[in-house]
């Protein structure tokens, strides 16, 4: 690792990360000297000079510079076991771990300083997602500070394939350190999951949503509810031990139906799991039969270019929803989309009301769950946006 190299703004560039923005785009750079490496950490400085901070340098992408400190220091092995101690401390301060959850977000990437870095913790587990050629440089390091700070006996490292052929690393999921296996039983909000790391999807859990599951399990008793897109049936489980007085849970994964009537029986519930695409299952249902409705969709706008077509595919499916809503009910409406932020997504559910004849209120705008930090105004970051809303 070098930290000779330096990149250099263009004047009148900086002012974003002096406020504390962790990005610079290629056309801010006024040109790197001391010929750093793809990967190395370099110094960033302003058109005067002016150091500003450290940080990833990859000249293949979009994002040549990503800050993981503002301070004159080195990013050396004693670096990342503070980092990871003072992400320990901040979930600690957020009540995480808990007797009730053992599953949380240890590091979220610009929320941590640790740009491309996702840790995951799964009880005695840790999964980290690595997205930069950075820290995928740094990973040993990482790993031992993850052993040492936490005492964790098993990691998976997840690389994903998009990132990877983008960043210039190897993709591909394994075992980094400790025993491998395929399961790991971890508490949230004292529901029983058995989580999949490896062969599950994300990291093996939608970690995000916690608190808005736990809203929807405080928003359940006596309701008819129906989880779109259920995968493991997190709200699904949220409402049945809150008292509701049906489950539907609706996914198109086939893995995904299986692994929420495990976790029905695990925690001593009845869901009635159904493997089904949500806009056809929504189609032939009976309109106005459900209380209480959450619908948590994948990511619908992957690109600029896609939010056309996740404009009216969110429209669209909001309408159906608001439709298979009786008078009274509660829908709990999500989108993950970076690309459409939350003042386009609340116009599309007003769209959606339009469609479906249906009055809407909205009484609660939610977020991903406190483990999930990001620095103000790092709009690039935020994507969950959830809706809570009254159906007249
Ligand atoms: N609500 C979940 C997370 C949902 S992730 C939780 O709290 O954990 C999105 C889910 O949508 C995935 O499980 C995926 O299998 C499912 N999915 C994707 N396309 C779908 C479709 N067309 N119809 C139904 N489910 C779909």
């Amino acid at each position: 690792m070098t930290t000779t190299g330096k990149v250099i703004l263009k004047q009148g560039r900086a002012r974003p990360l002096w406020f504390g923005h962790p990005w610079v785009y290629a056309n801010a750079v006024a040109r790197a000297e001391g010929k750093p490496e793809p990967g190395d950490v370099v110094s960033l400085v302003d058109h005067d000079g002016r150091f500003i901070g450290r940080g990833f340098y990859n000249p293949r992408s979009q994002i040549p510079v990503r800050l993981c400190t503002r301070a004159d220091e080195a990013v050396d092995a004693a670096f990342f076991r503070r980092r990871v101690a003072e992400a320990r401390a901040v979930r600690a301060r957020l009540g995480l771990p808990s007797e009730r959850t053992t599953v949380y977000r240890l590091i979220n990437s610009e929320g941590d300083d640790l740009p491309g870095l996702v840790v995951d913790v799964y009880a005695d587990t840790a999964v980290a997602q690595i997205t930069t050629l950075g820290i995928s440089a740094q990973r040993a390091a990482i790993y031992d500070a993850l052993e040492a700070e936490l005492g964790v006996t098993t990691i998976f490292e997840i690389a994903p394939a998009s990132y990877a052929e983008l960043e210039g690393f190897a993709a591909g999921s394994r075992v980094a350190r400790g025993q491998s296996r395929a399961t790991v039983d971890v508490l949230e909000e004292g529901i029983r999951l058995e989580v999949e790391p490896l062969s599950g999807q994300k990291t093996g859990m939608f970690i995000d949503q916690r608190e808005t599951r736990a809203r929807v399990g405080g928003l359940a008793r006596g309701a008819r509810v129906l989880d779109l897109y259920a995968y493991a049936g997190g709200f699904s489980l949220a409402a049945a031990r809150g008292g509701a007085a049906s489950v539907t849970a609706v996914d198109s994964s086939a893995r995904a139906v299986s692994r929420t009537l495990a976790h029905a029986e695990k925690n001593g519930v009845t869901i009635d799991a159904v493997e089904a695409d949500a806009f056809r299952f929504l189609e032939t249902v009976t309109p106005r039969s459900f209380d209480l409705l959450v619908v948590d969709p994948p990511k619908f706008a992957r690109a600029r270019k896609d939010l056309d077509a996740a404009r009216k595919g969110y429209e669209r499916l909001n309408a159906l929803a608001m439709q298979a809503a009786a008078p009274g009910a509660v829908l709990v409406t999500c989108s993950c989309s970076q690309n459409v932020d939350a003042e386009t997504f609340e116009r599309i559910v007003a769209a959606g009301a339009k469609q479906s004849g249906r009055e809407v209120r909205v009484f609660e705008r939610r977020g991903p769950a406190a483990d999930h930090l990001m620095p103000p105004g790092f709009t690039e970051g935020q994507y969950l946006k959830v809706l809570l809303c009254y159906l007249v």
